[in-house]
């Protein structure tokens, strides 16, 4: 039975943790091959550890996604050792402590360091991988699936060089969707809210932040890394084949709000 991304390989950066290694748990699980990348080496041969249990294959890449050589090289090996590049999700970022203070009082290195990761990291995964996303007329459809936030989609909540990386991510995707569509590539932004991963750190374990995040959410829940993860295996697999130049919310409804 075809589970939807049967041989395909798929780059997932940040796939050394939280939604990121949900991913390519999913991918994996769909019959696909993930190249994990992250700068966490050991969350990388955690999460190969993870999928080959499943009697999946799986490529581990330690590499920082904002440096360039190291991205092109990682990209390169990818295609060298597996064959080529099916798919890409981008899911490694930062959520910076001192970037959640009022604008004025962020400095330029704490703004500059998430836009780094956030975007230019992002920027720099998808550059060095269209080249191999391109497919020739009538060719399968090759998948990118960019993860940013609610904060690209709302001013609340969220510091600044955080909001205006994801609200970055959200724009080139849609780019992406337009400019390389013609050559087979289609290309979707997930948007999740409050997802249960290292990142959040039990934010929710107070019973205040519980009650604020239940009156937040209209499914009254955050959500777990493997609820976003399958919305981009589903994203990845052909039966999104229509499917580009979306932004999505997986947050519960609340962005409904
Ligand atoms: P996570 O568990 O912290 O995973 C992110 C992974 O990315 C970590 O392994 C991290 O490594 C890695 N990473 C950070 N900077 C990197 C770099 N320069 N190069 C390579 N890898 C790097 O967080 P997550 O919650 O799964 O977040 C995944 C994505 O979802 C992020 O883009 C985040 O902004 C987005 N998101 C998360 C939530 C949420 O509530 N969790 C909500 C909306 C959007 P280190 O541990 O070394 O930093």
């Amino acid at each position: 039975m075809d589970r939807g991304l049967e041989d395909r390989v798929v780059l997932v950066t940040g796939g050394g943790s939280g939604i990121g290694r949900a991913t390519a748990l999913d991918v994996a699980a769909r019959g696909g091959v993930p190249a994990i990348l992250d700068r966490d080496a050991k969350g990388v041969t955690e999460t190969a550890a993870l999928v080959t249990a499943t009697g999946a294959h799986a490529l581990e890449l330690p590499a920082d996604v904002a440096d360039e050589d190291a991205m092109r090289d990682a990209i390169e090996r990818t295609v060298s050792e597996l064959g080529r590049l099916n798919g890409v999700v981008t899911a490694a970022g930062i959520f910076d402590g001192p970037d959640l203070q009022p604008l004025a009082d962020v400095t330029l290195e704490t703004f500059n360091r998430v836009l780094s990761i956030n975007l230019t990291g992002t920027f720099l995964a998808i550059k060095y991988a269209l080249p191999h996303l391109v497919r020739s007329e009538g060719g399968e459809r090759s998948s990118l699936v960019t993860i940013a936030s609610t904060a690209a989609l709302r001013g609340h909540g969220f510091g600044s060089g955080y909001t205006a990386s994801k609200g970055g991510v959200a724009a080139l995707t849609k780019l992406v969707a337009v400019q390389y569509g013609p050559h087979g590539v289609r290309a979707n932004c997930i948007c999740p809210g409050a997802v249960d991963t290292p990142m959040t750190n039990g934010a929710w374990d107070d019973d205040a932040s519980r009650a604020r995040m239940k009156r937040a959410i209209p499914l009254g829940v955050v959500a777990q890394a493997a609820e976003i993860a399958s919305v981009a295996g589903f994203l990845l697999s052909a039966d999104a084949n229509h499917v580009t130049g979306q932004v999505m919310a997986v947050d519960g409804g609340s962005t409904a709000i």
